[in-house]
């Protein structure tokens, strides 16, 4: 299991750059870890994240580093926005940096590369700092930077949501090819596109089914609402990635060759009642009827156990982990606890 330390730089009463348009590089490197995030949980597997913060603190330079020191990552990429009048990206690694560290710089910058090309975005190089985070850390670390706040073409494309996603994906990337990550097994591996001939299914083509997301909508809701998989969703609408990008109002294609209405369930009792779950925390070598409570919750809502044998084994534990990345991407350790169930029950109620 690798371990990914990101520091999204600056925050709370240190704003890091400031542009016009209300821009501020403190929000604007939450945002790219976000998109970073979303990226590994959806395609990688065998790793863990941990984050000097995802809201708007602010911690020092030696605490972001002791963090990532103290918790032994095996990777730390920390995220900033540019300033002072240049134009482009660029990225560093300590002024007398480890191998590791310049090969993990290497990777990054390759991956970033095909973004900067396809938004005309400069490339200024991999470079080298004498940067407290870099210079304070054990393991192989890089910081990025982005672009130039203070520069108009610059802070047009910050403003640019799918500037900022395709960046985000890079750095994931990066850090997914240095750390050799494995990908997530898929369920329905990907079929080549015979089944879907149009690139682009336009939302009148007869038989073809659209849906406009809705405030709370997830991935996994929209796909039970129509009893197809979150891949089949994800096939027919390229664009949707991860329940952190649902874009409420906007208009998706549901892939046809589904039942138009969900398969009603012939129950009356609505699966939340239906499925009490446990209290307290249950992990890997527990066992017993609070146990089976959690399995049977789960392959109700699809997060499939196996046999429900009231022993949190290692396919107990990786359905929790599966349900976690979708629901609780910054918390995902395979354990159940109050935040995973107050998640399930709340997936059971959406199911009913
Ligand atoms: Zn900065």
């Amino acid at each position: 299991m690798k371990k990914i330390y990101l520091d999204a730089g600056h925050g709370g009463a240190d704003a890091g750059a400031v542009g016009a348009n209300g821009l501020y590089e403190k929000n604007l490197v939450l945002k790219i870890q976000q998109y970073l995030i979303s990226y590994l949980n959806s395609m990688y597997s065998d790793f863990t994240i941990k984050t000097s913060r995802t809201t708007d603190v602010f911690l020092s330079l030696s605490q972001r580093a002791s963090q990532a020191n103290s918790w032994g990552a095996d990777a730390f990429m920390s995220i900033h926005v540019n300033a002072g009048g240049g134009t482009g990206y660029e990225d560093y690694v300590y002024r007398s940096a480890s191998n590791a560290s310049k090969t993990f710089q290497s990777i990054v910058h390759g991956q970033v590369q095909p973004t900067l090309l396809s938004y005309n975005h400069p490339n200024r190089g991999r470079k080298s700092a004498n940067y407290a985070v870099l210079r304070l850390t054990n393991m192989p670390a890089v910081l990025t930077e982005i672009a130039f706040i203070d520069r108009s073409a610059d802070a047009a494309l910050l403003q640019n949501e799918a500037f900022l996603k395709s960046m985000g994906e890079s750095y994931a990337k990066g850090i997914a090819v240095y750390l050799n990550l494995p990908r997530r097994a898929v369920p329905n591996p990907s079929p080549p596109p015979t089944s879907t001939p149009t690139p682009n299914p336009s939302p009148s083509e007869p038989g073809t089914k659209t849906y406009t997301i809705k405030q709370g909508d997830t991935l996994y809701s929209i796909a039970q609402k129509y009893g197809i998989t979150v891949q089949a969703l994800q096939e027919a609408n390229k664009g949707l990635s991860d329940p952190l990008t649902l874009q409420v109002g906007k208009t998706i294609v549901i892939p046809s060759g589904t039942s138009p209405t969900p398969t009603p369930t012939p129950t009356p009792t609505p699966p939340s009642e239906q499925y009490p779950l446990p209290n307290g925390i249950l992990k890997q070598g527990d066992s017993g009827e609070a146990v089976k409570q959690l399995q049977r919750a789960l392959n109700a809502v699809n997060f499939k156990v196996g046999s429900v044998d009231g022993i949190y084994g290692v396919q107990t534990k990786d359905a929790v982990r599966r349900f976690q990345l979708v629901y609780l991407p910054y918390d995902v350790d395979g354990i159940y606890g109050p935040q995973t169930k107050s998640k399930l029950a709340a997936v059971l109620k959406a199911k009913s």
